[in-house]
C-alpha cells in the first residue's frame, strides 16, 4: 500500500481530505470521527502511517506514548473528565481504518462488555 494515496488517514494529514480538526501537535492530529457514537466522538492519529497499534507500539513506542499523552490532554483541554479511549487492532476487533487512531468518545453512559 502506498500510504500517502491509499490511506485515507495519511490523506487528512497531507490535507487532501477535509477534516474537522481539534488538535494538532507536530506528530499528531486529533479531528471528529464523521459517523460519531457518542456526544464527542474523536480520533487521535499519528501524522506517520502505522497500521494498528501494536505496530506503532513495537516500531517506536515513543510516538505510541505521545498519541496516547496527547489524547488524554486533548480530552483535558475539552474538558472531558470521563471518556472511553479505544484502539481496535485488526478487523475482527472492529478495525476499519490501517492507519492507528485512538477514538476518544464521551457524553454519554457506556456499557461494558463493548458489542
Ligand atoms: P475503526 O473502525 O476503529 O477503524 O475506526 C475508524 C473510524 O474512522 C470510524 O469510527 C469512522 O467513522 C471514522 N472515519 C472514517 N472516515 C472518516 C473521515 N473521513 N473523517 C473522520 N472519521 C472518519
Amino acid at each position: 500500500m502506498n500510504a500517502t494515496t491509499d490511506c485515507l488517514f495519511c490523506r487528512i494529514v497531507a490535507g487532501d481530505v477535509p477534516a474537522d480538526l481539534v488538535r494538532a501537535t507536530d506528530d499528531t492530529l486529533a479531528f471528529r470521527d464523521v459517523a460519531p457514537q457518542a456526544p464527542t466522538h474523536v480520533l487521535v492519529i499519528p501524522r506517520e502511517h502505522h497500521r494498528d497499534i501494536a505496530a506503532l507500539a513495537s516500531s517506536d513506542p515513543a510516538l505510541a506514548g505521545r498519541v496516547i499523552a496527547d489524547a488524554t490532554q486533548m480530552a483535558a483541554e475539552l474538558d472531558l473528565a470521563e471518556f472511553r479511549l479505544v484502539l481496535n487492532t485488526g478487523p475482527s476487533a472492529g478495525q476499519s481504518v490501517f492507519h492507528v487512531h485512538a477514538h476518544v468518545m464521551a457524553g454519554r453512559e457506556f456499557s461494558w462488555p463493548p458489542g
